[in-house]
Formats: structure tokens, sequence, C-alpha cells
């Protein structure tokens, strides 16, 4: 998705290719790109083009008369200067015959564009250019920071790339801008101080300037123009860099998910302030988790277990209730405490082992999330099956995996007097590729305990 500094690039291309010229035809393709009816876009016709504007990501071309054309590119949508005798390619949504040498086409693979007429002398004030707030350069640090209070517990990620808010950020560079002023993006809109906002302001200003200095960033298939591409990927720090390192502090980048959108951060230079660093282990069965929970207590670090939050939350007679009220029979003991025995045996069905999980999960993540705000500062250990894709992902700043061969594990199994072979068979399904690939640190669970804390004491991150 083309961001602010393509669009401006694409501006500064084309302005002074088209300035002066007139329109001596305008063939529409695709009409649903087209706001309202078609036919008064002939009204262009016969007119010279004065100028090209942007406001956020709004390209306005503005013509002689009252009119004005307002262009969002989306996702994929590109303005090309062709040839006059280039036919009409696949994705051509319309072609303007110009009084040059050179025809402007508008074509978009993802039909997403949006092309629309308005009043050239009110439309700052009409939607959709009214909506959006000011842009970097046209804001101070105190603005933003009054925007922000009011975004309340909104991730400042979030808050930040809301166009109303401010226009000019979009996924790549509200990743960048935030690990530039040393702000993690999960942080509450309310908790970022007046120092920082003002900081996300310059950064702001800094990096778009720079970013449209490279001729944008040219991620995906965004080309500006006829195949000129920018420069502005190779200056990228965080986005696009998950698996890589920080460049400031070395330590591995982490790549999240903020407001539905990707984002990745150094959770070291980017510390949450009033939030502890959240260190996840993760593995197959038996590779050695538990291991490396207890070295990390050891070292000082908080514990979080989902199985003993299960069962503390068991115990409690609310649970209970809402569980046999799910499950359509009781599931209570005498004293109102759920019945393991009963609840285990029901959970062998699957349909019913997901009713249980709809109840008890969400609670688990609401006591996780207090412990969290409990500590407020140091580090933690979360220990969570059926981690990947869960929300303990986002909150996880640094994911150790832990693997082992399976000889050793089922060398465990068998000293915790299970069946290897069921064992190893249930845990087919776990996702060992994808959170190997996405972890922080690997460490090899084969050899032994002292081996383990070796290589703990060896990682500066741990
Ligand atoms: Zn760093």
């Amino acid at each position: 998705m083309p961001e602010l500094p393509e669009v401006e690039t694409v501006r500064r291309y084309l302005e002074p290719r088209i300035k002066g010229q007139s329109v001596l035809a305008l063939h529409i393709y695709r009409s649903k790109n087209f706001e309202g009816d078609v036919g008064k876009y002939q009204g262009l016709v016969g007119k010279k083009i004065e100028g090209l504007d942007r406001h956020g990501k709004f390209l306005v071309f503005l013509f002689e008369g009252e009119n004005v054309l307002l262009s969002h590119l989306r996702m994929e949508g590109k303005w090309f200067l062709i040839s006059k005798d280039e036919p009409v390619a696949k994705h051509d949504i319309c072609r303007f015959v110009l009084s040059g040498n050179q025809d402007l086409v508008y074509n978009d693979t993802r039909k997403f564009g949006f092309l629309a007429l308005r009043d050239k002398a009110n439309y700052v004030n009409e939607a959709p250019i009214s909506a959006l707030g000011k842009e970097p350069w046209a804001m101070e640090g105190k603005e933003l920071y009054a925007l922000l209070q009011k975004k309340k517990t909104k991730p400042v990620k979030e808050a930040i790339m809301d166009q109303t808010l401010m226009a000019g950020l979009g996924n790549i560079y509200a990743d960048e801008v935030l690990f530039a002023s040393l702000v993690n993006p999960r942080t509450p809109s309310v908790e970022i101080t007046e120092e920082q906002a003002e900081k996300i302001v310059l950064e702001s200003r800094r990096i778009l300037d720079l970013a449209i200095e490279y001729g944008g960033s040219t991620v995906h298939s965004y080309a500006f123009a006829q195949g000129e591409k920018g420069h502005m990927q190779t200056f990228l720090q965080v986005y696009g860099k998950e698996g890589g390192y920080c460049k400031r502090c070395g330590a591995p980048l982490r790549k999240i998910t903020v407001g539905g959108r990707g984002t990745t951060y150094c959770p070291f230079c980017q510390k949450e302030p009033n939030r502890p660093l959240v260190y996840a282990v993760t593995g197959p069965i038996a590779s050695g988790k538990s291991s490396v929970v207890q070295i990390l207590i050891d070292k000082g670090y908080s514990a979080f277990s989902a199985d003993q939050t299960v069962g503390k939350l068991y115990e409690g007679p609310a649970v209970a209730s809402s569980l046999s009220k799910a499950l359509g029979q009781n599931v209570a003991d005498k004293n109102g405490q759920v019945d393991r025995k009963v609840l285990l045996s029901l959970m062998k069905d699957g349909v019913t082992k997901a009713k249980v999980e709809e109840v008890v999960h969400p609670l688990v993540y609401e006591r996780f999330l207090s412990f969290l705000k409990s500590k407020r500062d140091g580090r933690v250990i979360i220990e969570i099956p059926l981690f990947a894709h869960s929300p303990y992902e986002d909150e996880t700043d640094f994911l150790i995996y832990i693997g082992a061969d399976e000889k050793t594990r089922e060398r465990r199994l068998l000293d915790r007097n299970v069946d290897p072979k069921a064992y190893l068979e249930l845990a087919k399904g776990y996702p060992a590729a994808y959170l190997r690939k996405k972890a922080s640190l690997v460490l090899d669970g084969s050899k032994g305990l002292s081996e383990l804390e070796k290589q703990i004491a060896e990682c500066p991150y741990l």
C-alpha cells in the first residue's frame, strides 16, 4: 500500500509533466472507482490542468474552472504517463487524453482506488479531506499529546496511524517513527508523555522527509511511475526486519500484531514503562520448557503458568457454574468447585473440550493481564500451551524456543511414566517450524541441565 512519501513522490513526478496541459478526452473504463455519476467527469474535458496537490494520501488534480479531482490510490493504484499509441491495458481505470505528447492513465490491479469530483473553492472543508488530521509538519508535539490523551488505552501505534488524528503515517513509517522515538508500539496512548509526543512529531517529519527524498520505499509491487523505484527500503530500521537485529542495541527484533497490523520493534530500546519485559518459552513436549522456566525464576524472573492459573480458577465457584451452564450438565462437586475428574472425562470429547476452552481461556488471559499490571517492571516468564496464534504472542517481547531430539524427548516421557508414542503422536500438530522461526532465541534442550544453564548464561538478553 503506498504511504504518504510514495504519494508525494508521485505528485512531484507528475506535476511538472502535466501542468499546463489540456484534457482533450476522458475515457472511463471502470466507473465503479468513481464517486457518483460518471457523466459529470466529462466536464473536465477541455479544461487545463493547473497543478497537482496532496492532502494526506489524497492526490488533488487542480483543473481550470471550478473543479478538482481527488484520487486515493488505496492498495495498488498507479498513475502512469504513457505514449499516445499505447493501447488500453488490463486494470486501466481511466485515461486522460492530454494535449501534450503523453496520456495520463490510472491503473489499479486491486481496484480499490477512489476518484471523486469536488468544488475547488470548498473541497478542504468537505469529506473526505475535511476528516484528515494535520500532517506532522503542521503539528506541534503539544497538539499530538492532547489528541493522544483522548485515545485512552488505544495502543499508540494504532492512534498515530489514525489519519483523522494525524495524517501521514501508514504501517511502515509508524513502525519506523516509534523505533526512532524509543516508544513501544503497545503503549496506551494516554501514557505517552509530552516529551514523547514531541519526539514522535519530530521523527515523523524527519522520516517522511527522508522517505520522500529517496522516492518512497516501493515496498510490495508499488513503483511510482514507469519503473522508477525508490530506495527507502534500504534505510528502513525495523519494518520488514523481523528475524533481524536492532541496529541500535543488537537485540533480536520482535514482530507482533498491534491493532490488526504487523508491527516490528526492539523490545529493549522500546521498553514500555510500567510494564515488565515478557519472555515466553515454547517448544515441543518434553523438550525442556519447565527447566528453562526454573532457571529464569532462579535468575529473578516472575513466572506465569497457564496450567496453574486454570487450577486456581477451578477452585472458584463462579467458574464451576459457568462451565456447568456452558456444558448443560453439572461439573461442580459438593463444595461448588470444579470436579476435575468429571471434567477431564467429559473433555475426551472434542466438542466439549472446545466449549470448556471457550469459558476458561479468556479468564486465564484476563488473569495474565492483571498479573502484568501488578508487576509494572522487571522480567516475566510465561509458559503457555497452545502459544502459537494466541493473544499471548502479541504480549511477548522475547520468545525462547527450545527443541530436543526425539530420543531425548522419548526418554523423558518414559521417565514421566507415560507412553511416549501416544504423546509424541499428540504433539504432531505442534507448529514447531512457525515458532522456531518467530523465536528470538533457539535453545537446544537435548544435552541436560548444565548445558542449558550455560546457553542461557551466554545470552545477553536473558
Ligand atoms: Zn534495540
